[in-house]
Protein backbone atom coordinates (compact mmCIF):
# COMPACT_ATOMS: atom_id res chain seq x y z
CA UNK A 1 0.00 0.00 0.00
CA UNK A 2 1.22 3.26 -1.29
CA UNK A 3 0.52 6.21 0.70
CA UNK A 4 1.88 8.12 -2.76
CA UNK A 5 -0.48 11.11 -2.98
CA UNK A 6 -2.34 10.85 -6.64
CA UNK A 7 -2.42 14.64 -7.74
CA UNK A 8 -3.60 13.33 -10.84
CA UNK A 9 -6.64 12.00 -9.52
CA UNK A 10 -7.49 14.49 -7.07
CA UNK A 11 -6.77 17.51 -9.06
CA UNK A 12 -9.85 17.86 -10.31
CA UNK A 13 -12.46 20.00 -8.87
CA UNK A 14 -13.61 21.91 -11.11
CA UNK A 15 -12.42 23.51 -15.13
CA UNK A 16 -13.60 25.98 -17.11
CA UNK A 17 -13.07 26.13 -20.78
CA UNK A 18 -13.06 29.60 -22.36
CA UNK A 19 -13.64 29.81 -26.07
CA UNK A 20 -11.52 31.79 -27.88
CA UNK A 21 -13.49 32.52 -31.22
CA UNK A 22 -16.98 32.99 -29.34
CA UNK A 23 -16.28 33.52 -25.95
CA UNK A 24 -18.36 30.97 -24.44
CA UNK A 25 -17.76 29.16 -20.70
CA UNK A 26 -18.62 25.82 -20.19
CA UNK A 27 -17.75 24.46 -16.56
CA UNK A 28 -17.58 20.73 -16.04
CA UNK A 29 -16.62 18.76 -12.86
CA UNK A 30 -15.26 16.13 -14.03
CA UNK A 31 -12.29 15.53 -16.75
CA UNK A 32 -14.34 13.63 -19.13
CA UNK A 33 -17.37 16.42 -19.44
CA UNK A 34 -15.17 18.77 -20.14
CA UNK A 35 -13.62 17.04 -22.93
CA UNK A 36 -17.03 16.04 -24.16
CA UNK A 37 -18.15 19.74 -23.70
CA UNK A 38 -14.68 21.34 -25.24
CA UNK A 39 -15.24 18.30 -28.21
CA UNK A 40 -18.68 19.41 -28.95
CA UNK A 41 -17.89 22.88 -28.53
CA UNK A 42 -15.39 22.71 -31.21
CA UNK A 43 -17.43 20.57 -33.33
CA UNK A 44 -20.30 23.01 -33.11
CA UNK A 45 -17.81 25.86 -34.43
CA UNK A 46 -16.58 23.38 -37.10
CA UNK A 47 -20.34 22.77 -38.61
CA UNK A 48 -21.32 26.36 -38.13
CA UNK A 49 -18.11 27.28 -40.64
CA UNK A 50 -19.38 25.20 -43.38
CA UNK A 51 -22.85 26.47 -43.09
CA UNK A 52 -24.18 29.34 -44.62
CA UNK A 53 -26.25 31.27 -42.95
CA UNK A 54 -29.55 30.15 -44.43
CA UNK A 55 -28.32 26.13 -43.74
CA UNK A 56 -27.63 27.52 -40.37
CA UNK A 57 -30.53 28.59 -39.60
CA UNK A 58 -32.46 25.40 -41.13
CA UNK A 59 -30.37 23.43 -38.91
CA UNK A 60 -31.07 25.72 -35.66
CA UNK A 61 -34.82 25.08 -36.28
CA UNK A 62 -34.41 21.42 -36.72
CA UNK A 63 -32.39 20.83 -33.33
CA UNK A 64 -34.42 23.38 -31.89
CA UNK A 65 -37.51 20.87 -32.43
CA UNK A 66 -35.28 18.29 -31.65
CA UNK A 67 -33.76 19.62 -27.88
CA UNK A 68 -37.18 20.78 -26.90
CA UNK A 69 -38.66 16.98 -27.24
CA UNK A 70 -35.78 14.25 -28.08
CA UNK A 71 -38.42 11.29 -27.90
CA UNK A 72 -39.79 13.31 -30.70
CA UNK A 73 -36.61 12.86 -32.49
CA UNK A 74 -36.28 9.50 -31.74
CA UNK A 75 -39.37 8.65 -32.66
CA UNK A 76 -38.73 10.36 -36.22
CA UNK A 77 -35.81 8.24 -36.87
CA UNK A 78 -37.71 5.15 -35.74
CA UNK A 79 -40.06 5.78 -38.19
CA UNK A 80 -37.66 6.88 -40.99
CA UNK A 81 -35.87 3.80 -40.88
CA UNK A 82 -38.97 1.49 -40.90
CA UNK A 83 -40.70 3.20 -43.73
CA UNK A 84 -40.09 1.81 -47.12
CA UNK A 85 -38.13 4.05 -48.45
CA UNK A 86 -39.66 4.85 -52.34
CA UNK A 87 -37.01 4.19 -54.75
CA UNK A 88 -35.46 7.46 -55.78
CA UNK A 89 -35.85 8.29 -59.14
CA UNK A 90 -33.10 8.32 -61.56
CA UNK A 91 -31.93 11.95 -62.20
CA UNK A 92 -34.25 13.34 -65.31
CA UNK A 93 -31.38 15.25 -66.28
CA UNK A 94 -29.62 11.97 -67.38
CA UNK A 95 -28.98 11.66 -71.00
CA UNK A 96 -31.12 8.97 -71.82
CA UNK A 97 -34.33 9.71 -73.57
CA UNK A 98 -33.03 13.26 -73.65
CA UNK A 99 -31.89 12.17 -77.49
CA UNK A 100 -34.61 12.50 -79.65
ZN1 LIG B 1 -16.79 29.04 -29.36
Amino acid sequence: MSAASSTTQQGWDQATFSCGRCGANRTATKEADYLQAVGAHRDAHAVWDRLNPIERDGLASILRVLLADVGFGREFLALMDSQPQPTTRPNPTTPEGATP
